[in-house]
């Protein structure tokens, strides 16, 4: 599994490398690995590399990796249906995912072990149908009820749209950066394995990785493998 310790120290490199063009601290963006979809020996090796950071997106597989896993701090990144919420670990470090009225409710209800993890609302930028989040104009509605049910949010978070070029989703970044910064967010989780570094000129703080620390290069049409441009 060295192979994921060496990707892990490609993609950091990237990051700080899009920090540098953008004027910005690389130290103030967080690298969640995600390891939905890999192994548990995947997982392992990302802790060994010294991440601290893992990210899976559906219920039943975050409460079993952060049970085999107790020290890392787990992000819950993907849909959470209410029903669900008490299968969520007693002790998680964010969900990212917060997107309607009745989550929150269902939120403000948990009773956690510790430090309560960090809200991050989603935030569906391009208004794509098949994906969660609340719309721009359905933001500031949520925060004020997270507002009202004592929840502090930490960030909002977006998933941009699929494109060929990581420069198309440029745009949705920028959005979302604006969204927050006019409403004094802080934090911004946003930038996946195609387009992180995009994400990161545009602010983000917080990027969830999984493919560019996981899988392998995919092969080219030539046959030769492609590796991530630095
Ligand atoms: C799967 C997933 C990621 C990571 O995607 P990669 O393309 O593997 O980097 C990030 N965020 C969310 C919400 C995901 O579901």
């Amino acid at each position: 599994m060295k192979d994921v310790a060496d990707r892990a120290e490609a993609v950091r490199s990237r990051i700080q490398a899009a920090a540098d063009r953008a004027g910005r601290d690389p130290e103030a963006v967080r690298l969640v690995a995600v390891t939905k979809g890999h192994t548990e020996d995947a997982a392992q090796a990302a802790i060994a590399a010294g991440l601290e950071d893992l990210g899976e997106n559906r219920v039943a597989d975050l409460a079993e990796r952060a049970a085999a896993f107790p020290a890392a701090r787990w992000h819950m990144i993907g849909r959470l249906q209410t029903n669900k919420v008490r299968l969520l670990p007693v002790r998680l470090a964010a969900i990212h995912s917060v997107d309607r009225p009745s989550l929150v409710d269902r939120l403000a209800r948990v009773e956690w072990e510790g430090p309560p993890p960090q809200l991050y609302v989603q935030v569906n930028v391009a208004g794509e149908t098949q994906k969660g989040g609340v719309r721009p104009d359905q933001l500031d509605e949520l925060l004020a009820l997270l507002g009202d049910r004592g929840l502090p949010v930490s960030g909002l978070m977006t998933v941009a749209p699929a494109v060929v070029h990581p420069e198309e989703v440029r745009p949705v970044f920028a959005e979302l950066a604006g969204l927050a910064a006019e409403r004094g967010v802080s934090e911004l989780s946003m930038g996946m394995s195609d387009d992180f570094e995009v994400a990161v000129e545009e602010g983000s703080t917080l990027v969830r990785v999984g493919r560019a620390i996981f899988s392998a290069p995919p092969l080219s049409e030539a046959g030769r493998l492609d590796f991530p441009r630095h």
